[in-house]
């Protein structure tokens, strides 16, 4: 589907695969060792917090057996760390209880008191508030982008920026920036770029190849892909990640269950996301000539000078798609209680469609002036698109819009500039 990222070595004990192996073939054959698990085709679960060590092994010697306790490594989370890694073309790739996890890790080991973060205004929820408080707590000073200003790197980062935050595409608008320039901006202050990747997937977007120096993941959405489990990641070049949280004193680990669960969702990982890729492209194109939708957003959709950036730096356009309902709060209310096969709850990247309104749901916790700023507007809905059949979520939405004029054009709204 997508061109092989770039590789590294993998860590010890891991098959090494050609150059040219795609990610597909990576997702299923990318964490094979010879020697463990009596030749076992699927890795084992291993649920011990503990491991045996010989008797006279003192923790301070340099030979250290390779698992202790299981908050410190254990088997069963190896494959899905190595299978992320090398999706993403990394050094080295690390593994949290969620993608919280892996944020809060990150942000507090690499980040000081007074050190000046500039981060998007338009990100997920949580990493806001946990942003807010650690400027509140840590002492650092947050410098939020909003979204007029996403253009222009050069006026948000300055001599004093010591790290530089970012998803791409936006939630819910599903803006696009340009990750290159981020990254030389950032690159000239000596300030690290941080890309959440969650919505784009490995798959659609590489932003280490970009230029970014981590990436992190919510793998609770598409790597995870069936709502089941929650798990957070972070990869780049081994020298950052031995600063963050190296010895998971912070706690966020991802749990022997959980990683055999992701391990397992990683191998149709490919085959989902092409097919939401498609999924969604369908649904934001049959929205758009829909009398009720004001407006789609789309990746790619929101100005010419964004197509251009998504041609460049996305495979493909993620599984995501929001629309505004001409009439309001009330539309959305009407059209929630009709649908038939998606289901009204907040997360995305699973296997089933979702919708859920930012207004009540990610974005419930700001204002409405501050919502207004960020284009939030009453009559959003944001769509996880699954992996159903393209037609019959297309039906299902339809009827749930209008149900008697659901394949009548309407008017003209912004769209796909060709
Ligand atoms: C869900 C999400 C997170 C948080 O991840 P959890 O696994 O819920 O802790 C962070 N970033 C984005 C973009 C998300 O969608």
């Amino acid at each position: 589907m997508t061109e092989a990222p770039k590789q590294r070595p993998p860590p010890a004990g891991f098959d090494r695969l050609p150059e040219w192996t795609g990610p597909a073939t990576r997702l299923i054959h990318g964490a094979r060792r010879a020697d463990r698990n009596a030749g076992a085709v699927v890795p084992p679960l291993y649920t011990s917090t503990t491991y045996r060590f010989p008797p006279e092994f003192s923790p301070a010697e340099p030979h250290e057996p390779p698992y202790l306790y299981a908050r410190e490594g254990h088997p069963t989370a190896e494959p899905p760390t190595e299978i992320i890694r090398q999706l993403e073309g990394g050094e080295a790739a690390r593994l949290f209880g969620s993608g919280m996890g892996a944020l809060a890790a990150t942000f507090q080991s690499l980040l000081r008191p007074g050190d000046e973060v500039v981060a998007f205004a338009d990100i997920y929820g949580g990493t806001r508030s946990l942003l807010s408080e650690l400027g509140g707590a840590s002492g650092i000073r947050v410098k939020w982008v909003y979204p007029e200003a996403a253009r222009f790197p050069h006026e948000a980062v300055g001599e004093a920026t010591r790290l530089v935050f970012l998803e791409s595409p936006t939630n819910p608008l599903l803006s696009v920036h340009d990750l290159g320039a981020w990254a030389s901006e950032a690159d000239s202050v000596g300030a690290l770029l941080v890309v959440d990747n969650t919505f784009a997937t490995p798959l659609n977007q590489r932003p280490l190849a970009l230029g970014a120096d981590l990436v992190v993941h919510s793998a609770t959405k598409y790597l995870g892909g069936h709502s089941d489990l929650m798990a957070g990641a972070v990869i780049g070049p081994q020298r950052l990640l031995d600063r963050i949280d190296a010895h998971r004193a912070l706690g966020s680990v991802l749990d022997p269950w959980s990683a055999y669960l992701l391990n397992r969702s990683l191998k149709t990982l490919a085959l989902r996301v092409a097919r939401q890729n498609e999924n969604a492209r369908a649904i934001a194109h049959a929205l758009r000539v829909h009398r009720s939708v004001a407006r789609v957003y789309y990746p790619g959709w929101n100005s010419a000078e964004e197509e251009t950036i998504a041609a460049r730096q996305m495979t493909g356009r993620g599984g995501m798609v929001s629309f505004d309902l001409r009439g309001g709060a009330e539309a959305v209310r009407r059209f929630l209680h009709r649908l038939r096969f998606v289901e009204v709850a907040s997360s995305l990247g699973g296997v089933e469609s979702l919708v859920s309104v930012p207004r009540e749901t990610s974005h419930r916790r700001l204002d409405a002036a501050e919502r207004a700023r960020l284009g939030i507007g009453d009559g959003l809905v944001r769509l996880s698109v699954g992996i159903e059949e393209a037609a019959d979520l297309i039906r299902d939405l339809n009827e749930a819009l209008e149900p008697h004029s659901g394949d009548r054009a309407g008017p003209p709204v912004p769209g796909p500039v060709e």
